[in-house]
C-alpha cells in the first residue's frame, strides 16, 4: 500500500479521498489554486502545495505541475477525483512515465471509453445492448440524416467526446435535423475540441440506471449493483439512489454481468461506471462508461458497506479485489441529494458569493454529508457550484426518504441562492415519493416544483420580529452598560422607552410585498399582531446564536442571519428572506453604533489602513473596497480598537460579509 498520495482535485471529493487515506494511515498531499488557499481540503491534508491562479487550466488542469509536486513531495500515487484530469489518458500516461501511480484505469481503457462512438463499438462486440443508432466515423449530413430516418424520430444527436450534458440535441422531425446537427457540432467543437457526433433513438420516458463496476489488475471484475440517477435537470443528476426502485434480481444480474463483461473487455482496472438508459418496461441499453469515481458513489457505499476509495487505493497498489461477487450484498436503501449554489427559479443558474451561514444536519449512521466548504467560504465562478452532498440511508426507500426530507429541513445555507427548497419540493412530490421516475420528472411537474414565492407565513414573521426585538434589547443593554448609570431607563426591559403605550410596529419588505407587524410588550414576552392571527411570543438566544422561540407554547429553533439589509430566517425547512425597514431601529443604531462593519457591496479590498488592535477615532478610514471601478471607503462608526480584521488587500468580498470589528471605547 502507498505511504503518501497526492489528491489532484478540490472541494468535496478531495476531502472525501483524504478521509479514507487518513483512515488507512496514508499521508496526504493537497494541491490548491490561489482561490482555494483557505479551503477545507487544504486544511485537512498533511501538506498542501500551491498550483497557480484560480482558473482551472492554470491550476487543477496543470498535469505537469501536479506530477512535479507529487515527485517533489514523495507522493507515490495521484488520485484524480472526478472532473478535471480524471478522464485524461495523457495525464495517466505522464504519471506512469514519472513513476507515480495513477489511481484509475490504464490510459488505454480511458481512451477506449473516451469517445462514446468508439465505446459503443466495443460494447457491441461484447454483446452489451445499445440504443438503436448510428455511431460511425462518416459524418456527412446525408449519411447522418438518412441514419436518423432509419432509426425513426425523435432522435438524439450527441457529441462523441461529450460530457456534462453538453453537445446534445433532440430532433423531433426530419426537417429540423440539419440545423440541430450544425448546432450540436458547433457546441461539441467549442466544448471538447472535437465535432464528431453520433445519432441514436431518443427514448421518451427513460430512466438513467448505472452499474458500479470494479476490476483489479489480475483480471477480476465485480459489480456493486446499480444506482438510479433519473432525477435530472439539464441532463445533469440532482438526486441519485441505490438500489433502483423496481429493479428485479434477474435484471440486476443481467445488467451487472453486462457491465462487468464490458470492463473485462477493455482490460479495465479500478472503479468505473457503466451508464445505461432504460425504458419503462426495463429494457436497457448501454449509454457510456465513466472511467473514474462518480459523484454519486456514496449511495453505493451506504448499501454495500464498501469504501470505494479504499478499494481504489488497494487496487492501484496492486492488491486483489477485497470481495468477490458472491460476498457483495445490498443492505437497505440510500439516496443522495446534491446541494448546489444555484437558483432553480432562474433555470438553475449557478449562484456565486460567500456562504455567510452554514449549518449541517447531524451526521450518523443514517445521514452522511460530503462537503468541501465551511461557513465563510466563497462559491466562486471558477469551479463547480456544488456546496455538499447529503446522503441518507435506511432500511427501505420510504424510511430513507423520510430521513432525506428531515435532513433537508435541517440544512441551512445563507448568503447565496441554493436548491435546498427545490430538493425539498421534489422529494415531497408524489412522483418521487411513488418512485415514478424518469429523466423528465422535473420538467413534467414544473408547475408544482417551482411554486410562486409564497408570502412570509405568520411563523416566519414572528421569528423575524422576535429576532429584531431581541436585537433592540441587546443594543439597549449595551447602551445602558456604556452609560455607567445603574438607574438608566435603558436597563428597563419592559419596552416603555419605545413607545408610550408599549407597542412598536415593524415593517418588512417581503419580495414585492410590504408587511407590518405590531409588537405589544407583555411580561416576559410580546403579543404580535400578525397578518393571520395575534400570537403571544417570547424568545431567547442560545450559545450558538440560534433563536429559541416560543410561539404561543410551540417551541422552535431558528437561525436568523443578517446580511446587509436582509434577514434570512432559517429552520424547519424554512428559508425566507425579509428586508426590515425600521425607522426606530435605524435611529437606535445611530445612538449605539455597532462595532461590526459589513461590506455594503460585493467587491475587492484594495487597501487596508489599520492593523489588529490599532486604536481608531470615529470617522477614521479603515478599508477601501472597489467594485465596478468605484471606490468605497469604510470608516469607523465609533472610536475604539480593531478587534477583528477579516480580509486582506486583494481579497474578494461579497455583500453583507463582516469586514472588521471594532471594540468601542468605554466612554462611548
Ligand atoms: P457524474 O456522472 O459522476 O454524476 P457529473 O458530470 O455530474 O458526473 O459530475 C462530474 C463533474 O463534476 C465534472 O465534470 C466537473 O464539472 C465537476 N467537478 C469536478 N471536480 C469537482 C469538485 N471537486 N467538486 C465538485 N464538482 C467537481
Ligand atoms: P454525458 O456524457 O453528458 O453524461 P450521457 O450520454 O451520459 O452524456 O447522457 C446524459 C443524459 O442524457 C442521460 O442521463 C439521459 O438523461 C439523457 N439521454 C442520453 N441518451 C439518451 C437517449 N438515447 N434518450 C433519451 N435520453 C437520453
Ligand atoms: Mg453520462
Amino acid at each position: 500500500m502507498f505511504n503518501k498520495i497526492l489528491i489532484a482535485n478540490r472541494g468535496e471529493i478531495a476531502c472525501r479521498v483524504i478521509r479514507t487515506a487518513k483512515h488507512l494511515g496514508i499521508r496526504t498531499v493537497a494541491v490548491y489554486s490561489e482561490a482555494d488557499a483557505g479551503a477545507r481540503h487544504v486544511a485537512l491534508a498533511d501538506e498542501a502545495h500551491l498550483l497557480g491562479p484560480a482558473a482551472a487550466r492554470e491550476s487543477y488542469l496543470r498535469g505537469d505541475r501536479l506530477i512535479e509536486i507529487a515527485v517533489k513531495s514523495g507522493a507515490e500515487a495521484i488520485h484524480p477525483g472526478y472532473g478535471f484530469l480524471s478522464e485524461n489518458a495523457g495525464f495517466a500516461e505522464a504519471c506512469a512515465q514519472a513513476g507515480v501511480a495513477f489511481i484509475g484505469p490504464p490510459a488505454a481503457a480511458i481512451r477506449a471509453m473516451g469517445s462514446k462512438s468508439a465505446a459503443k463499438e466495443i460494447m457491441a462486440a461484447a454483446k452489451v445492448p445499445l440504443v438503436p443508432g448510428y455511431h460511425g466515423r462518416d459524418q456527412d449530413l446525408a449519411i447522418l440524416s438518412r441514419a436518423a430516418g432509419e432509426i425513426g424520430y425523435p432522435v438524439l444527436i450527441k457529441a462523441s467526446a461529450g460530457g456534462g450534458g453538453k453537445g446534445m440535441r433532440i430532433v423531433h422531425k426530419a426537417p429540423d435535423f440539419k440545423d440541430a446537427l450544425a448546432s450540436a457540432k458547433r457546441e461539441a467543437a467549442s466544448s471538447f475540441g472535437d465535432d464528431q457526433v453520433l445519432v441514436e433513438k431518443y427514448l421518451t420516458r427513460p430512466r438513467h440506471i448505472e452499474i458500479q463496476v470494479f476490476a483489479d489488475s489480475r483480471g477480476d471484475a465485480v459489480y456493486l449493483f446499480e444506482r438510479d440517477c433519473s432525477v435530472q435537470r439539464r441532463h445533469q443528476k440532482v438526486l441519485e439512489e441505490a438500489p433502483a426502485p423496481g429493479m428485479t434480481p434477474e435484471r440486476r444480474k443481467q445488467m451487472g454481468a453486462a457491465a462487468a463483461a464490458a470492463a473485462k473487455a477493455i482490460g479495465y482496472v479500478g472503479a468505473g461506471t457503466v451508464e445505461f438508459i432504460a425504458d419503462q418496461d426495463g429494457t436497457f441499453y448501454f449509454m457510456e462508461m465513466n472511467t473514474r469515481l462518480q459523484v454519486e458513489h456514496p449511495v453505493t457505499e451506504m448499501i454495500t458497506g464498501v469504501d470505494l476509495v479504499e478499494w481504489q487505493l488497494r487496487v492501484a497498489a496492486g492488491e486483489p479485489l477485497p470481495l468477490a461477487q458472491d460476498e457483495l450484498a445490498i443492505n437497505g436503501h440510500a439516496i443522495e441529494a446534491r446541494i448546489y449554489a444555484e437558483d432553480p427559479a432562474k433555470d438553475f443558474l449557478p449562484a456565486i458569493g460567500r456562504i455567510t451561514h452554514l449549518r449541517l444536519p447531524a451526521e450518523g449512521a443514517h445521514v452522511r454529508i460530503d462537503t468541501g466548504v465551511r461557513q465563510g467560504d466563497e462559491i466562486s465562478m471558477y469551479y463547480d457550484p456544488m456546496i455538499a452532498k447529503l446522503i441518507v440511508w435506511d432500511r427501505d426507500r420510504a424510511a430513507a426518504l423520510r430521513r432525506l426530507r428531515g435532513a433537508l429541513g435541517e440544512f441551512q445555507v445563507a448568503g447565496l441562492a441554493t436548491n435546498i427548497q427545490f430538493l425539498s419540493a421534489v422529494t415531497a412530490h408524489r412522483a418521487f415519493a411513488g418512485a415514478d421516475l424518469d429523466t423528465g420528472l422535473i420538467e413534467r411537474h414544473r408547475a408544482e416544483l417551482f411554486p410562486e414565492a409564497a408570502p412570509a407565513s405568520d411563523t416566519v414573521l414572528a421569528i423575524a420580529v422576535l429576532s429584531e426585538l431581541m436585537c433592540i434589547d441587546r443594543n439597549a443593554e449595551r447602551a445602558a452598560a456604556a452609560s455607567g448609570d445603574p438607574h438608566s431607563p435603558w436597563h428597563s426591559r419592559d419596552g416603555w422607552r419605545l413607545n408610550e403605550d408599549n407597542h412598536h410596529t415593524f415593517l418588512f419588505k417581503d419580495g414585492a410585498r410590504e408587511v407590518a407587524v405590531t409588537a405589544h410588550y407583555r411580561k416576559g414576552g410580546y403579543l404580535l399582531d400578525l397578518p393571520g392571527a395575534p400570537l403571544e411570543v417570547r424568545g431567547e438566544t442560545d450559545e450558538s446564536g440560534d433563536l429559541l422561540a416560543d410561539l404561543a407554547g410551540t417551541r422552535l429553533r431558528a437561525s436568523v442571519v443578517r446580511s446587509g439589509d436582509e434577514l434570512t430566517i432559517l429552520g424547519h425547512g424554512l428559508c425566507h428572506k425579509l428586508t426590515p425597514y425600521n425607522p426606530v431601529a435605524l435611529a437606535m443604531d445611530q445612538d449605539a453604533p455597532s462595532g461590526s462593519l459589513a461590506a455594503p457591496m460585493p467587491g475587492t479590498v484594495i487597501e487596508v489602513m489599520v492593523k489588529e488592535k490599532d486604536a481608531v477615532e470615529k470617522g477614521a478610514p479603515l478599508m477601501i473596497l472597489e467594485a465596478m471601478k468605484m471606490e468605497h471607503t469604510i470608516v469607523a462608526p465609533l472610536a475604539g480598537r480593531i478587534a477583528g480584521l477579516y480580509f486582506r488587500k486583494g481579497d474578494q468580498v461579497s455583500e453583507g460579509v463582516e469586514l472588521l470589528k471594532i471594540e468601542g471605547d468605554e466612554k462611548q
